[in-house]
């Protein structure tokens, strides 16, 4: 397969890594640690630059007035725009605009007048709902939450776990249960907006790097039948094919951060001298810059493999957990690495490398962890669903 850039990829490339390097990384000078965000004139200034390169919203599509960028050059791009101290929390500052949620380009009329030109306008925010209490890995079984038609509308009951975003969101996609005796076709999706009566936020969960969460709950929260996105019953599946597109920018968004490492212990290793030689000198050092390589340099193919699958409109299930996974362990490694040869330095808050370590670490559990991804290539390559 040929992986080489095409032209417009490679200039889409270098003006991404120049903004990267020259606007957004001197910003970063005065900032906190853990900060994930510059002044409003800053933030402004950055999007206005986007913008003008043509690249703002750059997922959504030409038919809605965006650039339509397609998922390899998008991966590319994601790969990108973390490479910064701040990028895996805040790429960019989010100078390149929030995307609303894919599927809302295949919902109704009324759902787009209502959610996807507010969200493509940055009016409206959304939250994604599928994991539970009673567990994220399984959804089919693990869904509790309980829909019940009443006339032109269902009445929800029951609650989410871990929401990113639903404290500050206006809607939100949930998944729940509108028929218990149908196993995955049982389960449909709804928009909901968050100020309907019967929504709650019960708390925010502060979760490892700066970082917080939700758990919501829904009492009676009663919501139209024309809040349905897609088919009834056909939830599960929109669920994963959402999770599946993700997870390939989400894979190479990792990365950026990795790849910025390793190229700070690359310099570090040939100015830092012990013993009277570079660290660069070193046998076990140069190993681990050529495993940091071999790590990158793998786990990219695979990403930009899965993402060329999936816009070939070719089964691409199997590689987009292969990305997630390897994209995600790999920049983990990396990052562990770099901090070693930077030594004392490499713990300290001067240096990205411990807000990396923590943040990297998210990334092998949220959308769906190592082991699902696994449990996932498994199903394909063995043709089998176990335990259910
Ligand atoms: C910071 C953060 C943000 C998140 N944001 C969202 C969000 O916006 N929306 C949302 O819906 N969810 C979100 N999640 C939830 C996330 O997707 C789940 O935490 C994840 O899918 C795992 O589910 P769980 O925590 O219930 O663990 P469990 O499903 O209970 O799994 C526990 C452990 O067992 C392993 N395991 C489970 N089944 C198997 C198996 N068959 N074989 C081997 N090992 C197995 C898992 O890999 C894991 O290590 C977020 C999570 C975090 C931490």
């Amino acid at each position: 397969m040929d992986m080489a850039r095409s032209e417009e990829q490679q200039m889409i490339i270098d003006t991404v890594r120049k903004f990267i390097r020259e606007e957004v990384r001197p910003l970063e000078a005065d900032i906190d640690p853990d900060g994930s965000e510059v002044s409003p004139e800053d933030t402004e200034r950055l999007r206005n630059m986007v913008k003008d390169m043509g690249m703002w919203q750059m997922s959504v599509p030409e038919q809605y007035g965006g650039p339509g960028m397609d998922l390899v050059t998008r991966t590319m791009v994601a790969e990108e725009l973390t490479q910064h101290k701040a990028g895996l929390y805040a790429p960019a500052f989010g100078a390149f605009g929030e995307a609303p949620p894919a599927h809302l380009y295949d919902a109704t009329d009324e759902q787009k007048e209502k959610y996807l030109y507010p969200a493509i306008r940055e009016e409206k925010r959304h939250f994604f709902g599928l994991s539970e209490p009673s567990g994220g890995s399984d959804p089919a079984r693990a869904i509790r939450t309980r829909a019940v038609r009443d006339g032109d509308s269902w009445v929800i009951n029951g609650g989410k776990l871990w929401n990113s975003g639903a404290d500050t969101a206006d809607f939100g996609i949930i998944y729940v249960r509108t028929d218990p005796t149908k196993g995955r076709q049982g389960i449909t999706a709804f928009i909901v907006d968050t100020d309907t009566p019967g929504f709650k936020v019960n708390r925010l969960i502060q979760v490892m790097r700066v970082f917080h969460t939700t758990e919501l709950s829904f009492t009676d929260m009663r919501v139209p039948h024309s809040a349905i996105l897609g088919e009834e019953g056909g939830g599960f599946a929109l669920a994963n094919d959402y999770l599946a597109r993700n997870r390939i920018p989400y894979a190479a968004e990792c990365l950026g951060i990795a790849q910025y490492a390793h190229e700070l212990a690359v310099e570090w290793s040939k100015q830092r001298v012990t013993f009277g030689e570079p660290l660069a000198s070193r046998q076990s050092i140069q190993w681990m810059l050529v495993d940091n390589e071999i790590d990158l340099r793998t786990s990219r193919w695979i990403a930009l493999d899965a993402a060329a699958k999936a816009e070939r409109g070719e089964p691409f299930r199997f590689e987009s957990s292969m990305a997630k996974l390897l994209c995600t362990e790999a920049a983990s490694r990396v990052i562990d690495r770099s901090m070693q040869i930077y030594g004392g330095l490499g713990m300290s808050k001067d240096m990205p490398f411990e807000r990396w370590y923590r943040e990297i670490r998210i990334r092998r559990i949220g959308e769906g962890t190592s082991e699902i991804q696994r449990v996932v290539m498994a199903r394909d390559l063995l043709n089998v669903r176990s335990g259910s």
